[in-house]
């Protein structure tokens, strides 16, 4: 398993690499304009960025990414308790970034939900915010849905460069040889795991 640095360098080169490739496939193969294709194109690669650094498959463990998210590593937890490491919920192709961004829609919209109701219960009328921001989301995706699909397709990419990465350093006694071996050994502990009773927090 690549250590965490490996793996944003993955992430970084591998998305500097799709990105001009989209915007060309975007030109070559659709009918979108060049100033859309670029926009996508651009979508793409930031979501590759974002997937693969902040949102990566490594989350469902106590590792280097959750600590990325500064005081807001706690939206991870109930993620990582629930998700065993390296199984197809984290480490799959595509329902794996897509649970994750899921999963974070769902904390932002409880938490407004929370606030909501918590101010209600000291007697203060807001605006129901949870409903507004899901309001604001639908009416961005249906506005701009091509920009939508570049940024699933982007998130999506970005965790596939991970999880292509592990598999290639997993399996890589057959696929690379001696050298997969080699591998295999300095990222032994990539992500910093720990048993669950040995972790800090
Ligand atoms: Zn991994």
């Amino acid at each position: 398993m690549p250590s965490a640095r490996a793996h944003d360098l993955i992430t970084v080169l591998s998305g500097a690499a799709i990105t001009p490739l989209a915007y060309y496939a975007c030109l070559e193969f659709t009918p979108i304009a060049p100033d859309t294709a670029l926009a996508c194109s651009l979508w793409l690669g930031g979501a590759h960025l974002l997937s693969g650094i902040m949102f990566s498959p490594d989350l469902d463990i106590d590792s280097a990414i959750d600590n990325r998210w500064g005081i807001f590593f706690w939206i991870w937890r109930p993620y990582m308790w629930l998700i065993p490491h390296r199984g197809f919920w984290s480490h799959s192709l595509v329902i794996s970034p897509l649970l994750r961004l899921g999963y974070f829609a769902a904390v932002g919209y409880g938490l407004a939900f929370a606030v909501v109701w918590g101010l209600g219960q000291l007697g203060m009328t807001t605006p129901a915010y949870h409903r507004e921001w899901a309001a604001w989301v639908q009416g961005l995706i249906r506005a701009h849905s091509t920009e939508t699909w570049a940024f699933v397709i982007g998130f999506c990419t970005g965790s596939a460069a991970h999880t292509i990465a592990d598999w290639l350093v997993t399996n890589g006694n057959g696929l690379l040889g001696s050298y997969g071996r080699r591998l295999r050994q300095r990222y032994r502990d990539h992500d910093q795991w720990r048993p669950r009773h040995k972790r800090r927090r």
